[in-house]
This record gives structure tokens, C-alpha cells and sequence, in this order.
């Protein structure tokens, strides 16, 4: 038996509840598994006993010049640093983005002990642990393994950089996947192959800043409903999908096509500031 959230069967809807009592009451009765959805490619996990953050973004909205590029965010976090509590890591899954880490998001590194990133955040970034492709962490009880992920087509590294996701595993627990940004279908079928991954928090929205024509930087709701064939059973939580203006595909498309796929019960969309309890799946 594996304890994952629920994605399936009528007596299985997935539980969401105000996320209202404190982190000091919540620390103590802590679920050994609960998501939080705070926005754009935010969360926070709550796993093997440890809180954990993926990438870290709590500006309020507000623009993101770049060179030739201008990102624009449309909506603040749900939840604010100040009411996230202690983090104990961060999985950063590339620094050089502002929709990945945003100038709050950066400031809030620095009050958090483990911060594990890609190998290049690594020699750019104090504090940071670099993860290779496959490589192991230990924090706690629970191991952390690097995985690829590809921020475009073939070779968008030159333009897009590296990105990394992750899998965390914990005796007792789901193993769970992080995709980060990450757009290619046969990376994720890779990863399957080599983790029974119980729950994949994918980064969809097929993010597009016309770098590479029509070509996404994410998962769009195509290639989203392709990469949870590729994971099986496990159950997909789609985050990095509403918030900034470059997501071109709205989370109502993604849940359309994963219906249109007969896969609706194999997705449940979080929603913002509210965290998904765990349930038994069997
Ligand atoms: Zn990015």
C-alpha cells in the first residue's frame, strides 16, 4: 500500500482543506504527505517528516525586463513567505529565471538551510548544492535524486539553461517527481523507467516567450497528457500554469485534454493555498 493523495475512484475525490491552522499546531500533527499549491511553480511539500519549497516566488505581481524578453506576472502567492513557516529545503529547479525565482523568492533562500539546485545555480549562487543528472542527496529520510529536464526543443540549453528536476523518495512514503521546467515527453518516460513515481507535480502552461517559434519551454496540455501515459497510475499535479503572461494554455485546456484522453482521474489541479491531504491508495 502506498499513501498518496487521491486521484481515483469515487470514494478517493482528493481532499483539500482550508490550510488555516498555524505551522506551529500543523508541525505537530504534520501529515507525512501534504501539498500546497502558493502559485505559478511554487509549493510546498510537507514529506519525510521535513517541509520542503520548489521554486521559490512570492512577489506581487509586476514586470521582469530581461534583455529582449519581459516577463510579466499577474497574480501574487497565495500564501506569503512570512506565513509559509520554516522551510527545511528548497528544490530550485533552475535560478536563471525570474518565473522560477523571483526577487522575494530569492531573498528567501537565504533563511533556508539546504538549497539544492542545478549544478550551474550551484557555482552561481552561495549556499547552493548542485545536483547532476541521477545523483543522490540524503536529507533527513529522504533521498533526493536529480533528474533531467530539457527547458525546450533539442539544444535549448544554449538559450534556456540548465534545469533539473527531482524525485524524492522515503520509506512509507509516494515517490514523488518534480518535473521543473521541462518540455520533453521522452525525458519524463526516462525517469519513469527508472522511478515508480506515485505522484509527478509536472510544470505545464506551455510557457512560450517566442524563443524557439511555437515550440513550448513547458509542458503544454499535448505533451502534458502524453507524459502521464508515460508515468502509469501515478497521479499529476499540474503546477507553473496560471500566473504569468507567457503561460499561452489555461489550466481549463490542460483538464479538457486529459478528459478528451480519458485520463480526468488521473489529474487533480490544486488549487491555490489550499493543501491536498494525503489519502490511502492501494
Ligand atoms: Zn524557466
Amino acid at each position: 500500500m502506498t499513501n498518496t493523495i487521491a486521484a481515483t475512484g469515487s470514494q478517493s475525490t482528493p481532499s483539500q482543506s482550508a490550510d488555516s491552522q498555524s505551522t506551529a499546531s500543523r508541525s505537530e500533527g504534520a501529515a507525512p504527505f501534504e501539498i500546497l499549491h502558493i502559485g505559478g511553480p511554487t509549493v510546498r511539500l510537507r514529506y519525510g517528516n521535513l517541509t520542503w519549497l520548489t521554486d521559490p516566488t512570492f512577489d506581487e505581481p509586476g514586470d521582469y525586463p530581461a534583455g529582449p524578453i519581459t516577463l510579466h506576472k499577474l497574480t501574487g502567492p497565495a500564501v506569503s513567505a512570512a506565513e509559509i513557516g520554516t522551510v527545511d529545503a528548497v528544490l530550485l529547479s533552475h535560478d536563471q529565471h525570474p518565473d522560477n525565482l523571483d526577487r522575494s523568492g530569492r531573498e528567501f533562500l537565504a533563511g533556508v538551510e539546504r538549497v539544492l539546485s542545478t549544478p550551474d545555480a550551484a557555482a552561481r549562487m552561495e549556499g547552493v548544492q548542485g545536483l547532476a543528472n541521477w545523483e543522490e542527496v540524503r536529507i533527513g529520510e529522504v533521498t533526493v535524486t536529480g533528474v533531467p529536464a530539457l527547458h525546450g526543443p533539442e539544444g535549448a540549453e544554449a538559450l534556456s539553461g540548465v534545469v533539473t528536476g527531482f524525485v524524492l523518495q522515503g520509506a512509507g512514503l509516494p515517490t514523488v517527481y518534480v518535473s521543473g521546467d521541462n518540455a520533453s515527453v521522452d525525458l519524463v518516460t526516462e525517469i519513469a523507467a527508472r522511478f515508480d513515481i506515485d505522484v509527478a507535480i509536472l510544470f505545464v502552461g506551455a510557457a512560450n516567450v517566442d524563443r524557439f517559434g511555437d515550440s513550448d519551454l513547458t509542458l503544454n496540455g499535448r505533451s502534458a497528457v502524453k507524459a502521464a501515459a508515460a508515468l502509469g497510475n501515478a497521479t499529476i499535479v499540474p503546477v507553473h500554469g496560471e500566473g504569468w503572461a507567457h503561460f499561452s494554455e489555461t489550466l481549463d485546456y490542460l483538464t479538457r485534454n486529459f478528459g478528451y484522453a480519458g485520463r480526468a482521474d488521473q489529474l487533480v489541479v490544486p488549487t491555490p493555498g489550499v493543501a491536498l491531504s494525503p489519502a490511502a491508495r492501494i
